[in-house]
């Protein structure tokens, strides 16, 4: 599995958006918009699954 990410243009670093997904099953998902509160600058983001980029959590 890997762990989701998107970008945060505020504080400029990727967050973890608590999902985690498969690479294969990624153009699977049909999440539509999302949203997140931001850990690092306690925005509310949106995002979609286009914008994620996935990292191993190293457990495959
Ligand atoms: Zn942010």
């Amino acid at each position: 599995m890997s762990q989701a990410f998107v970008f945060c243009p505020q504080s400029e670093s990727w967050i973890y958006t608590g999902l985690n997904v498969e690479w294969l099953g990624l153009d699977t998902l049909e999440l539509g918009k999302q949203k997140i509160t931001c850990p690092k600058c306690g925005q509310l983001h949106e995002w979609t699954t286009e914008e994620l980029v996935l990292r191993s959590d190293g457990a495959g």
